[in-house]
């Protein structure tokens, strides 16, 4: 188990669609562990497998923010069978977009079919901020960040802010 490294925006990578995953096997397993290490290491409280640069349908997930008694998820291919027509909104970030913050709407329930760690097939009826981080990082499986809801102009001014940042980055 290692700890990988976050692509940030922009970058190619993160636009890209992510594959289906087959079977379930030791590699995806192994994947699934880098991944979950990753994500506590940052901290996050989800992480999709193309953030850290491999397109396969993957998602881990962690929202019990306790440190000592973690409650891991693993998605494999999920794929969600129904939301509620009711919306939240919540405040959301991002590890790809790094220390930017904006309040997105999104359906407030929804149903997600998927296979587990084991690659068992699943169904998980969520709500409140599981449902609200299920599926953004769902979205990572199409391409999609969550500033692509904001409009142009504030989408914009926070690219050519994490712009900025990565050239400094790279100076020093
Ligand atoms: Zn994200």
């Amino acid at each position: 188990m290692s700890v990988k490294k976050i692509l940030t925006e922009p970058n190619k990578l993160l636009r890209q669609v992510s594959k289906s995953v087959e079977k379930v096997g030791k590699d995806e397993r192994a994947l699934m562990d880098d991944m979950l290490d990753t994500m506590y290491d940052a901290p996050g409280i989800g992480l999709a497998a193309i953030q850290i640069g491999v397109p396969k349908r993957i998602i881990v997930m962690d929202i019990s923010r306790d440190e000592k008694k973690k409650e891991p998820m693993f998605f494999v291919n999920p794929v969600i069978k129904n939301k509620n027509e009711e919306t939240s909104k919540y405040e959301e970030g991002c590890l790809s977009v790094p220390d930017q913050f904006a309040e997105i709407e999104r359906p407030n329930a929804c149903e997600v079919e998927y296979l587990n760690y084991n690659g068992k097939k699943r169904i998980l009826k969520a709500d409140g901020l599981l449902a609200t981080c299920i599926q953004h990082e769902m979205d990572h499986l199409e391409g999609i960040l969550f500033i692509d809801y904001l409009s142009k102009l504030k989408k914009s001014m926070i690219i050519k802010k994490l712009s900025k940042i990565k050239v400094n980055r790279e100076i020093l």
